[in-house]
């Protein structure tokens, strides 16, 4: 059969290890995971509440334009309602966005290690890749601004960035778009908008009005807990959108995840509730790596990537076995670290007494 040729070196995407799986290998009764970045507080009541209480026909196709979702979520960010382009979670979206721009002959900047979808979509798409260290854990956006040429057609920058958890300041974002060629494509990946806290980062929405080539991306997977859901969407000029509508799936957010994103987008109680217990939690690591001197990325996000002075691999295996699912930094392009989720105090106090001991075990603490 006549397969692109890139897509014979390439493998499905490996997610972490599901719960159920390593409860049966390692015989374990609770296993707790922290490595997807899920919201451990799951999600807003009132959407438990809605499904209970909502009648569906589920043999009626979506709106697949998703009107009503996308009259709350212009109403709760002050944009038009067709500077809005709505995803099976923003993966769909870097999956549009891929077809959409990308080719063989032109080329793609991101940043490395960033999110692993961005040069995915790219390989299918057969466009060049060029990935640019991070510096300190953060973006370079003057090498990345070096990497751009006038075959470029997208830069991702994705702020926070995972896995480092770091952001991108405005001051360096403004200057950056400021000299940004006007063909070049830059999404901005904010998936981890809602738990931002450093002022350094200021509101981005106002260069989608700036500059016709930036688009954003958010999603309700992550602070909104609806990961089970998919639903995330990019907000851009109106034209821009446009051009992007069609390569989309016709029916790509279902009924019942058009309809629970509604419900939780009105209760920003929750997500505030979720910020504050991510602040406390991130505490919690963050003095663990003080105590124990071991580097971590400053985090503003709902995870944390720190040293564990020993392979990661053996930590995420020991981990495992003893019922905490983490990410090894191997398998993220960080090697000597890991990637951890913050879970319920209760879980990161458990979490955080079983890493010590095992970095104890492994002579990686003194
Ligand atoms: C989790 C994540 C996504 C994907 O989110 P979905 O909306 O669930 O597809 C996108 N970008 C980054 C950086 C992420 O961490």
């Amino acid at each position: 059969m006549k397969f692109k040729e890139q897509i014979y070196g390439m493998k499905a995407y490996q997610p972490g290890k599901p719960i159920e799986e390593v409860q049966k290998e390692f015989g374990l009764k609770e296993v707790i995971k922290l490595a997807s970045n899920e919201n451990p507080f799951g999600c807003s009541p009132k959407v438990k509440e809605f499904i209970k209480n909502n009648d569906i026909n589920y043999a009626i196709y979506p709106d697949g334009y998703a009107q009503e979702l996308r009259t709350a979520v212009s109403k709760h960010l002050g944009v038009e309602e067709n500077q809005l382009l709505f995803g099976s979670g923003s993966d769909d979206i870097i999956a549009i966005i891929s077809r959409a721009l990308l080719y063989p002959g032109v080329n793609t900047v991101m940043a490395d290690p960033s999110f692993s979808q961005y040069s995915h979509n790219a390989e299918i798409e057969g466009a060049e890749i060029r990935k640019v260290p991070l510096k300190d854990g953060k973006h370079d956006l003057e090498k990345m601004f070096e990497a751009i040429d006038e075959n470029t057609s997208i830069v991702w920058i994705c702020n926070p960035n995972n896995p480092t958890g770091t952001i991108v300041a405005d001051e360096e974002l403004s200057a950056f778009l400021k000299k940004v060629p006007k063909e070049v494509l830059v999404v901005l990946d904010e998936a981890y908008f809602e738990y931002i806290t450093d002022p350094a980062y200021q509101d981005t929405l106002h260069y989608v009005e700036e500059y016709p080539n930036v688009i954003i991306m958010r999603t309700f997977s992550k602070a909104y807990g609806l990961a089970a859901f998919r639903v995330g969407y990019a907000i851009g000029q109106a034209d821009v959108i446009s051009k992007l509508e069609p390569v989309r799936a016709p029916f790509n957010n279902t009924v019942l995840s058009q309809k629970v994103a509604i419900v939780a987008l009105e209760d920003q109680e929750f997500i505030k509730e979720t910020v504050e217990r991510t602040e406390r939690a991130k505490r919690q690591y963050e003095e663990f790596c003080k105590k124990h001197g071991l580097k971590y990325y400053p985090s503003q996000t709902n995870f944390i990537l720190f040293e564990v002075k020993t392979d990661s691999d053996v930590i995420f295996q020991e981990m495992m076995k003893r019922g905490f699912i983490v990410r090894s930094g191997n398998a993220l392009g960080t090697p000597g670290f890991i990637r951890v989720s913050f879970g319920t105090e209760e879980q990161n106090s458990k979490f955080l007494e079983t890493l010590e001991g095992v970095l104890k075990e492994q002579g990686a603490l003194v």
